[in-house]
């Protein structure tokens, strides 16, 4: 396969993970089947024991799949990746593929609401414990956090919903003082406009639902490993990697696949095979679709959203705006650093008006519809205080980090003119 790993972040999009032989389909086939055929059961055989290369079952893994993991892997300058059913599957297999019973995870408290539940309720009742850091901690206080059991460190390069910017080098410094992988969510930016692997991050997890996908299509997650972290180096914290898995005939994955196969072989061989939240690769497909023109949408959904930012935070009804983009914010420092050409389409803000304000903002709204979703090129807006957190009180919402007049928005493609205009309407209905 061509190396397209030193090319351009959108000649990556374009072209990277499959590149056809003579007379093969230019666009990648969608082998939608579950199995794969072979003349003698030795040939089988030496695919179970991961002795050859090779396809049995697309539980385990896909050639569609596997062109569009191959992709995502050199676009975040990474090693091997694979394709999840899901963002959720993605981060649980991240974290689940390091630890097990009886270890301890550092991650940021501002993550996206359904990973926070994974880690602190479900991993919780797997034996796997947490200690929460803010994504603003100093290096002393996040070396505070670590214990003898701890196996990784998580984070969002930028948080949904809370908008804040992670920063890489810090975490990965102070991870791999003590030994272990940094794992950065990296939905948001995408590697168009943040890539962690450079940055010293270990593993790259996304909801490729969001940007990715990019048209509100279809669920999927994707894991990339950068292939820099030395297991071997720490044996005793990861026996899953560096001692034999009996479930394999004994592999040992660190020993067998390098730094640079273990992490992988290993989330697809023992995790996909027993739990199998596998992409469907006419899902995958319509994925690749998306990231063949990520490059410029993701431009221009910073366009658009630095353009309402700005509109919104001269606008005598709004409160405040969280936007990375904007030179008032607390994290635009940081993202010129990790994000010199901005950071994505998301911007949260808060109405003078409170809780009543941002339900009739959200009521004459046009062209942003009411939606439990982001990063779509259809602009779409939430208010988490009537939505996805409505079982909290004023009180809770704050300390939750999202006051009940705050306002998630997701600026589309649409031209920022109209969506500006559409906007200056909900707020003139403001009373
Ligand atoms: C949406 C989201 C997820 C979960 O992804 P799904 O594809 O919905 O399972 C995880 N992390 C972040 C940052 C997200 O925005």
């Amino acid at each position: 396969m061509q190396d397209l790993q030193n090319l351009h972040i959108g000649t990556q999009c374009v072209q990277a993970g499959y590149q056809p032989g003579n007379g093969e389909p230019r666009q990648i086939p969608i082998y939608q089947s579950t199995t794969f055929k072979y003349s003698t059961s030795e040939d089988m055989g030496k695919l179970f024991d991961l002795e050859a290369d090779g396809y049995f079952y697309s539980r385990l893994a896909n050639p569609t799949n596997d062109f569009v993991a191959a992709k995502l892997a050199t676009m975040e300058g990474g090693k091997a990746a694979m394709l999840t059913g899901s963002g959720q599957s993605a981060n649980f297999y991240a974290m689940f593929n390091i630890c097990e019973a009886g270890d301890h995870i550092v991650a940021s408290s501002s993550i996206y609401g359904g990973t926070f539940n994974l880690i602190s309720v479900t991993m919780a009742k797997m034996g796997i414990t947490a200690t929460f850091v803010s994504p603003d901690a100093t290096e002393e206080e996040l070396d505070a956090a670590f214990q003898p059991n701890t196996k990784l460190m998580f984070g969002e390069s930028i948080a949904n919903p809370a908008l804040t910017v992670l920063d890489i080098e810090l975490f990965a410094r102070v991870a791999h003082k003590h030994g272990v992988p940094l794992i950065v969510d990296n939905t948001f930016p995408t590697p168009v406009h943040c890539q962690p692997i450079k940055w010293g991050a270990d593993i790259v997890t996304h909801s490729t639902t969001k940007y990715m996908d990019g048209h509100g299509a279809t669920i999927g997650g994707a894991i990339i490993d950068g292939g820099n972290f030395d297991w071997m180096a720490h044996k005793e914290k990861f026996p899953g990697l560096c001692t034999p898995d009996e479930s394999y005939h004994g592999i040992t994955y660190a020993e067998k696949f390098g730094k640079e196969g273990a992490f992988i072989t290993k989330a697809t061989a023992q995790l996909m095979r027993d739990l199998g939240s596998v992409q469907s690769p006419h899902n995958a497909f319509l994925l690749n679709l998306g990231l063949e023109s990520l490059h410029v949408r993701m431009p221009k959904h910073v366009e658009n959203a630095q353009a309402v930012a700005e509109f919104l935070e001269a606008h005598p009804k709004v409160a405040y705006v969280n936007y990375s983009g904007l030179a008032s914010d607390k994290y635009y420092e940081r993202a010129q650093k990790y994000m010199p050409n901005g950071g994505c389409g998301v911007i949260s803000f808060g109405l003078e008006g409170g809780r009543e304000a941002a339900s009739v903002f959200m009521r004459e709204l046009k062209l942003g519809a009411i939606e439990t979703h982001v990063a779509d090129a259809r602009t779409c807006c939430l208010n988490p205080a009537t939505s996805t957190h409505r079982q909290m009180n004023d009180q809770q919402l704050k300390e939750a980090g999202v006051p009940a007049e705050l306002i998630r928005i997701s600026i589309g493609l649409e031209d920022k003119e109209d969506l500006i205009a559409d906007i200056s309407h909900a707020l003139d209905c403001i009373s």
